[in-house]
């Protein structure tokens, strides 16, 4: 029996994964009262331990989270109301104005200008929608608490 007593953290090592000690010390062990002593507490520490069960909260964190978030507004969006407003009266205005002028430039361009035009912008709608959709898919995944 060798006289060296294994560390506290070598037999917490021990109680734990079962391995780790030489021959030797695993006999010193069996025959040193002290240290046969500390392992059956280790053991028995470790065994309470893994028995616990795992914390967890009592309340809903999500519901806690979504209470304390400000509320969307309801409200009419009077500004943005007012923008499209003054944009249609624009839009007509121009059209009233100088729509025989529009419609005579649109019938003189040339067949392939046109459908360039309309592609372009067909891709570029499809381009912006695409964007906000990813955008809003990526916002909602960060409310997503489940
Ligand atoms: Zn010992």
């Amino acid at each position: 029996m060798s006289s060296y007593h294994p560390t506290d953290n070598e037999l917490q090592q021990y109680a734990l994964e079962g391995m780790g000690l030489g021959e030797d010390v695993s006999t010193h062990i069996q025959g040193c009262a002290a240290c046969s002593a500390k392992l059956a507490n280790y053991r028995l520490l470790t065994r309470q331990i893994s028995a616990l069960q795992k914390p967890a909260f009592d309340f809903n964190l999500a519901d806690l989270v979504l209470q304390q978030l400000p509320a969307p507004k309801a409200e009419f969006p009077w500004i943005a109301a007012l923008g499209v407003t003054l944009t249609m009266i624009f839009l007509i205005a121009v059209a009233l104005l100088f729509g025989t002028y529009l419609l005579q430039l649109f019938q003189n361009l040339p067949a392939l200008f046109g459908t360039i035009l309309t592609a372009s912008a067909i891709a570029i709608f499809a381009g912006m929608l695409n964007t906000m959709i990813k955008e809003h898919h990526d916002q909602m995944k960060k409310l997503d608490f489940n």
